[in-house]
């Protein structure tokens, strides 16, 4: 490695179940509206639209169990629940029937995200960045390898059960949310696709915990100071 003008920020990893091993990650892709009834909630028509990706950057992710702050410039905090996929490969132009050869594993997720400058990014047509890609808005579990059971996702908060649905309920199933995004951009090892929440996003306050549950996985849980 040539010098460099000032230390390079470390490489981001996560914690693998089972093992001493951590998973690099490379990009954070977030699929937006994969739930009819979260696209329902949001005022939009579920029958209509192909996927669509937002991003988020690799140091925004947050570690099970971490204690936040509540983030500035917000007040409208949301959770989303969501399946998270990481991948041991990559590629462009992947069929459908060989995405699942490029996942490592799986873990439960938290798209935390802005809401009030999402309506206003949405209402002026502007991008979502500030919405969805702020410091600390991706909270992850421990990431499963292997596959995930088709099951329960859930979230949490204080004793009150927001989310309630089942994975089977995605508009578009993982492999075709791997080839649709892999047409977009060449994937490769390392990168994490948060697979979009289901109906129930509401506000976090400080003082909250909020658990996101993906059955057979680890909980992915965040508090809010
Ligand atoms: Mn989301």
């Amino acid at each position: 490695m040539p010098d460099t003008v000032f230390p390079a920020p470390l490489p981001v990893t996560l914690p693998v179940l089972g093992t001493g091993l951590r998973f690099p990650v490379r990009r954070v892709f977030c699929v937006g509206r994969n739930y009819a009834d979260h696209v329902r909630e949001m005022g939009g028509n579920p029958d209509r639209e192909a996927p669509f990706f937002f991003t988020k950057p690799a140091d925004a992710l947050v570690e099970s169990g971490e204690t936040i702050p509540y983030p500035p410039a917000t007040a409208d905090l949301h959770h989303e629940a969501e399946l998270v996929v990481a991948l041991r490969a990559g590629g462009a132009m992947v069929p459908e029937e060989d995405a699942a050869g490029l996942i490592f594993g799986h873990a439960a997720g938290n798209d935390l995200t802005r809401r009030d400058l999402q309506a206003e990014a949405k209402a002026a047509r502007r991008p979502w960045d500030m919405a969805k890609a702020f410091d600390l808005s991706g909270v992850i579990g421990l990431i499963h390898p292997g596959p995930v059971r088709n099951g329960a996702i859930r979230c949490v908060v204080g004793g009150t059960l927001r989310q309630d649905a089942r994975l089977p309920d995605m508009i578009w199933p993982v492999n075709a949310i791997i080839a649709h995004l892999s047409r977009l951009v060449t994937l490769a090892p390392g990168d994490l696709i948060y697979t979009g929440t289901p109906a129930g996003v509401g506000p976090l306050q400080r003082g909250d915990t909020c658990r996101v549950e993906v059955e057979g996985l680890s909980p992915a849980v965040i508090h809010l100071r």
